[in-house]
């Protein structure tokens, strides 16, 4: 396999999908620059990766807030000289019928999904034009194709994420930038462990322990994308368990 010679950030790296990409990309060649909130387990993600013969810094990222991703971006340029992928991943869900109002977990799904995305284009985007390239990557879902009930507001942050990557496209059609929306169905982390309903929680952690596919899928997924030739770009990919309806 040839090396993978590119500088990859990545949003979410603590655990999980993030967690794996950075752990495939480093693997391949990339330098990672880890963002999460948890620096903890970015600490010691990035302790392994450089344990064996990798390159990885870590930053305290809150996508909720803009100046954290400048700060992300920020490091990638400064310590490796460039930023060739953003890998937009942090994300929560919150998943509960509409008619339970839960107003701030509603919030919260559009300030981590979707305005944290929106805070990493804003940070990279005059970046990958200065360096003439650059690739935007998220982490949608499923959930967002299959429309089911108590998933509304999550469902409805990751397709305004998958809108705003292919307006972005069709902006960006000089070649410069490419856009990756990946759409992973149910995959085995930590993401439903934060739900608040007890009866919620279970019955989802049930699913995913007894359906879901390991995170590294996803972070080959990632990487396939992240591989391409620079005028080849994988706009959509959807990766599930083959047993998911
Ligand atoms: P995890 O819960 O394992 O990972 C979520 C990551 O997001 C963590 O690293 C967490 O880090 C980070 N995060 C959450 N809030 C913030 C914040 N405010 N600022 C910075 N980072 C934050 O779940 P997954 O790996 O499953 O989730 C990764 C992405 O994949 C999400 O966008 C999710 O919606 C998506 N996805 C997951 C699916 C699944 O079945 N697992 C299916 C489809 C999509 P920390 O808490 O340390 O900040």
């Amino acid at each position: 396999m040839s090396r993978l010679d590119k500088v990859v950030a990545i949003t979410g790296a603590s655990s999980g999908i993030g967690a794996a990409t950075a752990q495939e990309l480093a693997t391949r060649g990339a330098a990672v620059v880890l963002g999460a909130r948890r620096t903890d387990r970015l600490d010691s993600l990035a302790a392994r990766i450089r344990a064996e013969g990798g390159r990885a810094e870590i930053l305290e990222v809150d996508v909720t807030r803009r100046a954290d991703l400048e700060e992300l971006v920020g490091l990638a340029v400064q310590r490796f000289g460039r930023l060739d992928v953003l890998v937009g991943n942090a994300g929560v869900a919150r998943i509960a019928p509409m008619a339970d109002l839960d107003v701030d977990d509603w919030g919260a799904m559009i300030d981590v999904n979707l305005r944290g995305v929106l805070h990493g284009i804003a940070a990279a985007l005059p970046v990958f034009r200065r360096q003439g390239n650059g690739h935007f990557i998220t982490t949608v879902s499923t959930s967002g194709l299959k429309i089911v009930p108590s998933q509304a507001v999550y469902a409805g942050t990751k397709n305004a994420v998958r809108t705003l990557l292919e307006a972005l496209r069709q902006e960006s059609t000089d070649g410069v930038l490419r856009t990756t929306s990946i759409s992973p169905g149910f995959v085995r982390t930590e993401l439903v462990d934060h739900i608040d309903d007890p009866g919620q929680r279970e019955q989802v952690q049930h699913t995913m322990a007894a359906l879901g596919i390991g995170p590294d899928a996803v972070a080959r997924a990632i990487a396939f994308a992240i591989e391409q030739p620079d005028d080849v770009e994988i706009g959509d990919l959807t990766i599930r368990p083959a047993r998911q309806g």
